[in-house]
């Protein structure tokens, strides 16, 4: 007994100095190295991610599937996950860990309608006509976050890490229609740092405005009420609310050679009317107005609302409106895009294959656009740009405008291509989006490193925040207290695809890849005449 004893005793000392040791977490660049390994580690885990996300294509407001995966996932893996968040079925926050910095992570899982395509084949072929397809590659965004945030778990628990990791989904990030509303429930509150992931095919970060190609916008849609008759036999009995529309939209076509150059409108006719010889009783156009900042923003916006009275006044009907989606113009945290930058540089592009340029040098050149096939180096940190012009938005600018934030551009798709077109979802079930994931992840995994074990540099991205980025301008939502997300918005259009999609879903058990499963040759490009 004596003897075990002393034993003990004599290995309690032995041991003593190696848990000190093991308590103190290694240095930052050591643990930065372990996480990128980690990354590599999991490359199966983030491709069938990206496949199977990619497989799902499911439009905004609709991302059922995609919720339940990745949530099922995150939970099989230990974290703490919340749904229907901000009154949305299909949003959710995954949380794991405690304690100060919150490290909020944010991409979008949406598709575009009718930009269904098979993956690896450098020209249109749709999986299925009309459907809807992942022509943005929303599909990888999650691959990204998980693989950084399931690195960041195990480094943590291994490590004795504090701080907390958060994930959420970009919901309807196609019609700009879930995060004013996160901001609204206050899913940001205490978060300190916030880092998006978004594909490209660069690999970058920005700060501030960054080239100046963000817009903000509002989306809205408006209803007119007229009075039904028939057309032939007696219109005059009738007020057609199609001409309502017709003539706000013969308004706005006049009015916007007299707006700034800076603004953006575009509209789709929603419904306009049933047949010819019924006098249109409802008939509705949906707008969206875009602007480099709220005050111009608000201005379109009550533009619109007068046009839209304008033009019920001239038909004799009436009309309603509903915000459907807002977004803030995107504002990125200076110390965040600089530290992510020296992740990005350190990570570097992944190594294209011959079969990947391939890919890339015959879409190009099926859809006539500049032949240079893929990046092969990694963007330095521009200035940003001091005129900006303006272009898309992403409703990621309203939490940008709460929390600090950056948003990185991972290269997991083809250069010069249209966006929101099958041609944008070519790449995205193939190698050139599974390596670009996994590269994703490593920054992003990096870059939470630098700020959990760095609470100086939290500090420091609030200083800018708030003594630079809103000094002067600050936050104000767009929403009205009782604008709700619109989450009946594409309900019909999943159900008609639904069942022909399920036919196509990956299953990773039986297929190595996606393009496995397809039977796809990759890369299947057309040959010379
Ligand atoms: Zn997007």
């Amino acid at each position: 007994m004596r003897k075990i004893l002393r034993l003990t005793g004599l290995l309690s000392v032995l041991l003593l100095p190696n848990i000190l040791v093991a308590q103190q977490p290694p240095a930052l660049p050591a643990l930065k190295q372990e996480a990128a390994a980690e990354v590599d580690g999991l490359q199966t885990l983030t491709q069938q991610m990206v496949d199977e996300i990619f497989s799902f294509s499911e439009l905004g407001f609709q991302e059922f599937e995609t919720s339940r995966y990745v949530t099922g996932l995150l939970e099989k893996n230990g974290f703490q996950v919340e749904r229907g968040v901000a009154g949305i079925p299909t949003a959710w926050v995954a949380t794991y860990g405690s304690g100060k910095p919150v490290i909020a992570f944010i991409t979008d899982i949406d598709c575009i309608p009718r930009a269904s395509q098979k993956p690896g084949v450098a020209y249109h072929a749709p999986m299925i006509d009309g459907a809807p397809g992942h022509g943005e590659g929303h599909n990888s965004g999650m691959a990204v976050n998980v693989t950084a945030a399931l690195v960041l778990k195990k480094l943590m628990d291994k490590h004795h890490l504090a701080g907390t990791i958060r994930l959420l989904p970009g919901v309807a990030e196609e019609i700009l229609g879930s995060k004013a509303f996160y901001v609204r429930a206050g899913l940001f509150k205490d978060a300190d740092i916030v880092l998006g992931a978004h594909v490209s095919h660069q690999f970058s970060t920005t700060y501030a405005t960054g080239e100046g190609n963000f817009s903000g916008l509002v989306s809205v849609q408006y209803f007119f009420h007229g009075k039904a008759a028939h057309a032939g036999a007696r219109p005059w009995e009738g007020r057609s609310a199609l001409d309502a529309v017709s003539l706000m939209n013969a308004g706005w076509e006049f009015r916007r050679e007299h707006l700034r150059l800076q603004q953006r409108s575009h509209y789709i006719i929603l419904n306009g009317g049933d047949q010819p010889n019924v006098v249109p009783s409802e008939a509705a156009v949906w707008y969206y107005f875009r602007e480099l900042d709220y005050p111009h923003i608000k201005e379109l916006y009550e533009l619109g609302n007068t046009m839209a009275q304008a033009a019920t006044m001239m038909t004799s009907t009436t009309v309603d409106h509903r915000l459907v989606g807002s977004a803030w113009p995107p504002f990125y945290n200076k110390i965040i895009a600089e530290t992510q930058q020296k992740n990005i540089e350190a990570v570097g592009m992944p190594k294209w294959t011959d079969a990947d340029q391939a890919l890339a040098k015959g879409l190009q050149k099926e859809i006539g656009t500049k032949v240079e096939g893929m990046k092969e180096k990694v963007e330095p940190l521009s200035e940003p740009n001091k005129n900006p012009a303006g272009g898309g938005s992403d409703d990621v600018g309203d939490i940008s405008w709460n929390v600090p934030m950056v948003y990185l551009m991972y290269p997991a798709n083809i250069p010069n291509l249209p966006g929101h077109s099958w041609a944008n979802g070519v790449s995205m079930a193939t190698p050139i989006a599974h390596k670009g994931s996994t590269a994703g992840a490593k920054v992003q995994a990096m870059t939470a490193l630098d700020f959990l074990l760095q609470p100086e540099l939290v500090k420091q991205a609030w200083d800018y925040f708030r003594n630079v980025q809103t000094k002067e301008v600050h936050y104000e939502t767009f929403l009205s207290a009782d604008d709700r997300p619109a989450i009946e918005m594409n309900k019909e259009k999943m159900e008609q695809f639904a069942p022909q999609l399920k036919k196509f879903y990956y299953d990773p058990t039986r297929y190595k890849t996606y393009l496995e499963q397809l039977g796809i040759q990759y890369p299947t490009v057309k040959t010379q005449p």
